[in-house]
């Protein structure tokens, strides 16, 4: 089989173009190094869809943050992804924050994004848990919050749906060009080739002798707070951005805990791990802008790594190598512009490369997940009646049936290890961080997949919960 568009990487730049190629006649495949899709920058972030007032006019950043910004109603309503534009408000602690914020508002009318100053007493208003430190600050009610992990689980499940073919654990590490193909790892054979593979692009473009573009890692912490209080933040709260970013924010999250981080520091591009001293410096600054942060709330940290370019904005073009492009150093706001970019490359260097005949069967939208504990208690009789699964509770903590559980593995672009399932439905994602509910959980997957419960991973492949099966010997092929 020789694919029309091979794309490297499913984070959710690659699932954005995965999911917009689905709609042509086309052979597309994703190869993917992780056992999951959205494992990398593209599930460990804010989880912000901004406004775009901040990006420098006329930059990448600036124009597909405005663009995609835009596009998210439609597409989370096709997908069923959680998404609320619940605004933003950059606050000023310090008098000199407040000219950086009469910049930025001038900067938002370049960019054509909506904002507005306020005072002191009306950032209150809309904020009354925030410190007396705050002076004032810029709304932004076109910001958003989203679950960008199941954003793209759902593009791709979008995809597979119309035919993408999605390779797992295949990490791509080789890559010869032939005069009208590329064969990667001796095995699949591709016309154009599309390489969004994050922070490491830049090895991916070194396989084709490509070595103008350098990706720096630089690693972001969080603390999560459990769901403690419906309203006790209900804007995305930032500080005014420095050099290094937009700095510490607090926001709600979709799934009603609340975020805080994240720092900015060089790191190794697969350190993903988290620091008391780091931590306690992101409480200290988020401090600043609100009084009394419940801390012993926190369930968990996490941290993502950036794909941060050298010149600090979105590389996407198509490179010196004949049908190979690059879309790098995607580093935020790149979870807001990756619709408008996939769009970009679709309409701009794609459609000059190869006949985009729309399918006739193409639909943007994918099935219904079902949320019984969403549902009023007669609608969720009337569901455990057709199916008991969906009485019988495994997750206490975010209360997730057997019967959800079950459907989420039978979809499309399901989990295989059981931090996707966790991420998918929160089974896990409570209290007690899947202590009670995380044994169910494994025997489920294993019956699923037809597997012992110790061939089941926590998260990547090397990550067993129970004995190592494989003695040491990592399977990349499983
Ligand atoms: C701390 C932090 C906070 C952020 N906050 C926000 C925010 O609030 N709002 C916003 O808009 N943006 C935000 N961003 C930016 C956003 O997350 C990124 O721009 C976006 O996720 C980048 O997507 P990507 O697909 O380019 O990269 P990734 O998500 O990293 O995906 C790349 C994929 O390529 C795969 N891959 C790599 N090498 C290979 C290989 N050799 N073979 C096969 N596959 C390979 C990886 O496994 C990965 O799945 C944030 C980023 C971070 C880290």
């Amino acid at each position: 089989m020789i694919y029309d568009i091979g794309i490297i990487g499913a984070g959710v730049i690659g699932c954005f173009l995965a999911r917009d190629l689905a709609k042509y006649r086309l052979k597309v495949a994703v190869f993917e190094k992780n056992n999951d899709v959205g494992n990398e920058a593209s599930g460990a972030n804010s989880a912000i869809i901004h406004s775009g007032y901040d990006p420098l006019p006329h930059t990448n950043k600036a124009k597909y943050n405005v663009l995609g910004n835009q596009m998210y109603d439609q597409i989370c309503k096709d997908l069923d992804v959680p998404f609320q534009r619940i605004g933003s408000l950059t606050l000023a602690v310090q008098p000199s924050d407040i000219e950086t914020l009469q910049m930025l508002h001038q900067r938002a009318k370049e960019n054509h994004v909506e904002t507005q100053l306020l005072s002191q007493e009306e950032v209150l208003k809309l904020e009354p848990n925030l410190s007396k430190q705050v002076l004032g600050g810029l709304y932004a009610p076109s910001a958003g919050i989203i679950d960008p992990f199941n954003l793209c689980v759902h593009l791709m499940e979008n995809a597979i749906d119309h035919h993408v073919q999605l390779f797992l654990n295949t990490p791509i590490q080789e890559i010869e060009k032939k005069e009208d193909r590329f064969v990667l790892n001796q095995k699949y054979q591709v016309k154009i080739l599309i390489n969004c593979a994050g922070v490491h692009a830049d090895e991916i473009n070194h396989l084709l002798g490509i070595d103008s573009v350098s990706i720096i890692p630089r690693k972001g912490e969080y603390l999560v707070l459990d769901h403690f209080q419906s309203d006790w933040i209900r804007h995305t709260l930032f500080l005014v951005p420095s050099d290094q970013g937009k700095g510490v924010l607090i926001s709600p999250t979709t799934s009603q805990n609340y975020l805080i981080g994240p720092s900015a520091s060089v790191c190794l591009k697969e350190d993903k791990d988290t620091d008391k001293p780091t931590l306690l410096e992101i409480k200290k600054t988020a401090s600043k802008m609100v009084a009394d942060i419940p801390f012993s709330q926190t369930i968990r940290t996490f941290a993502g790594v950036r794909p941060t370019p050298k010149n600090h904005d979105f590389i996407i073009e198509e490179t010196t190598v004949s049908n190979f492009i690059q879309v790098v150093g995607i580093e935020s706001p790149g979870l807001t512009a990756a619709p408008a970019i996939s769009k970009m490359v679709i309409e701009s260097i794609l459609s000059k490369k190869i006949p985009l005949h729309l399918k006739k069967t193409y639909r943007p939208t994918i099935k219904k997940y079902l949320k019984i504990q969403e549902l009023s208690f007669a609608k969720r009789n009337q569901w455990i009646k057709k199916n008991p699964n969906y009485g019988e509770i495994v997750c206490k903590c975010e209360k997730i049936t057997k019967g959800e559980i079950l459907d989420c593995l039978s979809r499309s672009c399901p989990p295989h290890s059981i931090k996707g399932l966790k991420k998918r439905l929160r089974v896990g994602f409570g209290k007690c961080q899947g202590g009670m509910c995380q044994p169910q959980a494994l025997k489920l997957l294993a019956e699923k997949k037809h597997c012992q419960p110790n061939q089941i991973p926590y998260d990547s492949l090397k990550s067993w919960i129970l004995d190592d099966p494989l003695g040491g010997k990592e399977n990349e092929n499983r």
